[in-house]
């Protein structure tokens, strides 16, 4: 974990490679193998909930664990993520790591859904819509990893 940066700051240096770091966002670096997020990005994004926060870095982490396992990559990687997001979101909570409220599920739909489509956290090649992002997110939590691993 890089962790936090300000994108706002262009005194601080924050790159992932030769790339800086995208403003209002989170990213996984695979270039160093590490995931950091915008303090503007989280700051926004927990004034919708605290869950916000969760599903970011669980999505990067989904990054990293398919470019650590490229072996396991199928289809659209912003999907993938959210998938892994939920598996290891919700295997957390069944191994008593994290304890979700009533309003959690509700919550990361929500979260999905502003991020589905053109908004600032995907790329513009990315192809996930809100219901893509959250049938997938579901899939991982119901089935954990082995939902998110494709038919192969
Ligand atoms: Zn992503």
């Amino acid at each position: 974990m890089v962790g936090l940066y300000d994108g706002t700051d262009s005194t601080t240096e924050h790159f992932c490679g030769p790339d800086p770091l995208p403003v209002d966002n989170a990213q996984y670096c695979y270039v160093d193998n590490s995931v950091s997020w915008d303090q503007s990005f989280m700051q926004d994004g927990y004034t919708t909930g605290k869950y916000w926060v969760y599903m970011v870095i669980a999505h990067e982490w989904g990054h990293a664990v398919v470019e650590q396992n490229p072996e396991i990559e199928w289809g659209e990687p912003e999907l993938q993520a959210d998938c892994l997001a939920g598996a290891a979101l919700y295997g957390g909570a069944t191994d008593g790591l994290i304890a979700f409220g009533p309003d959690a599920t509700k919550e990361f739909a929500t979260d999905l859904s502003q991020i589905g489509d053109e908004a600032s956290w995907s790329e513009t090649n990315d192809h996930g819509d809100s219901l893509q992002r959250v049938n997938f997110f579901s899939l991982g939590k119901e089935y954990g990893v082995n939902g998110c691993l494709g038919d192969d």
